[in-house]
């Protein structure tokens, strides 16, 4: 269950519209995967990066 962001209903998850005032409902579960992956890569290059001192200057 959430939310609704506009009437603040509760609705659910799966509602792309809310039935009680008709906003249209964002889904935000996207936008923490694409952090999480980006966060996954990021920590993979730093590794990559410290098993390699070579490609650092210095
Ligand atoms: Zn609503």
């Amino acid at each position: 269950m959430k939310q609704c962001r506009n009437c603040e209903a509760i609705i659910p998850d799966d509602a792309k519209l809310c039935p009680h005032c008709r906003e249209a409902q964002k889904h935000g579960e996207r936008l923490p995967q694409v952090f999480l992956v980006g966060v996954s890569v990021a920590t993979a290059a730093a590794v990559l990066l410290e098993s390699c001192p070579g490609i650092l200057p210095g």
